[in-house]
């Protein structure tokens, strides 16, 4: 089987010809440089993502506070984060960049938060 990805690695966006054989990358053409392939590979046996949502807020001055990874994930480990991140709520006033989940879902990722949440009943930081 052949698919067709466009390499994101850099701003040129080779357009990659991949063979797969049972998930497997077994060749890559179309890449201009060796980063092609590898992001072929990542992108076909492990693909990850920056997940990017928002916790529910109680007693702050957002009612969602947005949250992500600070690495990416593994796809297929996205629904599974999705629901935990579901049932979490944040209370008390978080700065930017300050660490929600340390080691989330034991995937070696923080969750950070990624805009200041302050409460309505404390003074702002
Ligand atoms: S294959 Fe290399 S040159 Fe082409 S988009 Fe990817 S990183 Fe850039």
């Amino acid at each position: 089987m052949i698919k067709k990805l466009t390499c994101i690695e850099c701003p040129k966006g080779c357009m990659l010809s991949v063979g797969i054989k049972k998930s497997r990358v077994i060749e890559v053409s179309g890449n201009e440089c060796p980063e092609g392939r590898t992001y072929a590979v990542s992108e076909i046996e492990n693909p990850l993502r920056i997940l990017t949502s928002t916790i529910l807020a109680e007693g702050l001055d957002l009612k969602m506070v947005p949250v992500r990874t600070d690495r990416p994930i593994p796809k297929f480990k996205m629904l599974e984060a999705m629901n935990k991140i579901k049932s979490m709520r944040i209370k008390k006033s978080v700065r930017q960049g300050e660490v929600i989940a340390e080691n989330f879902l034991a995937l070696n990722v923080n969750l950070i938060v990624t805009r200041e949440a302050c409460s309505r009943s404390e003074p702002k930081f």
